[in-house]
């Protein structure tokens, strides 16, 4: 019976804001079916690879807003094998040469680019010129250019371009913000932020710069980069930074670990570290009567805060959600309302510009103005 109402909605819902529609829909509410369920956009993943398949293709399931209608690879077999898992009709499957063909495809709205952090570019910008809004995984690209070139595209094409900073979305960075913005513990004027993992398999596009863009801190300590941007809610106008590298046999062309130091307005400065050597995810603000901080900070699952108080520190308490569907949910919604993300082109761009500074500032020994 549930199914036969939702369809009876969805039929109703369907004849838009035609006249005879209301009448419908008005009959359905009174046959006690629930409101109609908005449109779900169909959402095609571009690269198959492991963030894609452990985190992206599974949070559809609990997605509001979003279902997964298309996919690229490269790999025939692969793109059929999870067309089957998650029921993506055999006609949506595009390689990297088809591609542009899914300009006439209207089961996908959205194109989300999930490929090594070179091809991002490319791959937005066809991805606009087919008319599709696209959802870009971090960093937004390698290099500013590339930022301006992808905002322009999708701003010819008029469509929805977004960065998948997911932190955004999750209750314990908002709240870290929160505690910012509105002062709770006074003005901050201190932020550390580290961010880190330890890097395996030596042969991987992340340690090929040509791929990567960099190394750690386009891959991991742009998460610390971010936070000192979000927590501090401004933009810092000078960094200094130090990289190092203890393994010179796998970090060939990209950066193992960098420290820097960002300063804001202000004078609030920021300590952040990004590194390949060893696993980090710690953030801490320091403010006139208190502090906050994260640990773990940014991991898919199990954050952890804690604020000062007089009789010792206390535990933030907010639900663990997925931060993969609540990302893809907010930019279906700023599409379907037209309003603007809060991690559009502009925000990757910001990020990629200070990155290009801290690069320079790790080679130079100087500190660079913004
Ligand atoms: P991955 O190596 O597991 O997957 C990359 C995919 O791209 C693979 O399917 C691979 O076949 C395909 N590909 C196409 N051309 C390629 C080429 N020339 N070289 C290598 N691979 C090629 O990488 P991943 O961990 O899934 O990362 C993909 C993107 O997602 C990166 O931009 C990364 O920064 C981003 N990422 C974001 C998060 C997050 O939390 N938001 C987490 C991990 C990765």
């Amino acid at each position: 019976m549930g199914q036969t109402r939702r369809g009876f909605i969805r039929m109703a819902a369907g004849l838009g804001a035609a006249a005879s529609a209301a009448p419908l829909l008005e009959l359905g509410r009174r046959l006690g079916a629930e409101e109609p369920a908005p449109r779900k956009l169909g959402f095609a993943l571009v690269g198959l690879g492991k963030l894609a398949g452990e985190q992206i293709a599974p949070a559809f399931k609990n997605s509001r807003l979003c279902r997964l209608a298309g996919l690229v690879s490269g790999h025939p077999d692969k793109a059929r094998q999870w067309a089957q898992q998650y029921g993506v009709a055999e006609k949506n499957i595009y390689d990297y040469q088809t591609f542009d063909r899914i300009k006439d495809n209207p089961d996908v709205d959205v194109v989300y680019v999930v490929l090594p952090n070179s091809m991002h570019a490319e791959y937005t910008v066809r991805a606009a010129k087919a008319g599709k809004h696209v959802l870009c995984e971090k960093p937004m690209a390698i290099s500013v250019k590339e930022c301006d070139d992808m905002i322009a595209a999708c701003q010819a094409a008029n469509r929805k371009l977004a960065i998948g900073y997911r932190l955004h979305f999750e209750p314990y960075n908002l709240e870290m913000m929160r505690l910012a913005r509105e002062k709770v513990f006074g003005a901050v004027k201190l932020i550390e932020a580290s961010a880190g993992f330890r890097i395996g398999d030596p042969t991987q596009w992340r340690l090929n710069k040509a791929l990567s863009g960099g190394g750690s801190l386009m891959d991991i300590g742009i998460y610390a980069l971010q936070a000192a941007r979000y927590i501090s809610g401004a933009e810092p106008v000078a960094v200094s930074a130090e990289a190092t590298v203890t393994d010179p046999v796998k970090f060939k062309g990209a950066d193992e670990s960098i420290l820097f130091h960002l300063k804001f307005p202000d004078g609030i400065l920021a300590t952040c570290t990004s590194s390949y050597a060893t696993g980090l995810s710690r953030y801490w603000a320091g403010a006139e009567q208190g502090w906050f901080e994260l640990s773990p900070a940014l991991y898919y699952h199990g954050i952890h805060g804690r604020v000062s108080a007089q009789d010792g520190p206390k535990d933030m308490q907010f639900p663990d959600i997925d931060q993969f569907a609540a990302e893809m949910d907010d930019f279906a919604d700023c599409i379907l309302k037209g309003r603007a993300s809060k991690v559009a082109g502009e925000e990757g761009r910001r990020d990629l510009k200070i990155m290009m500074a801290i690069y320079e500032a790790a080679a130079t020994g100087k500190t660079i103005t913004l």
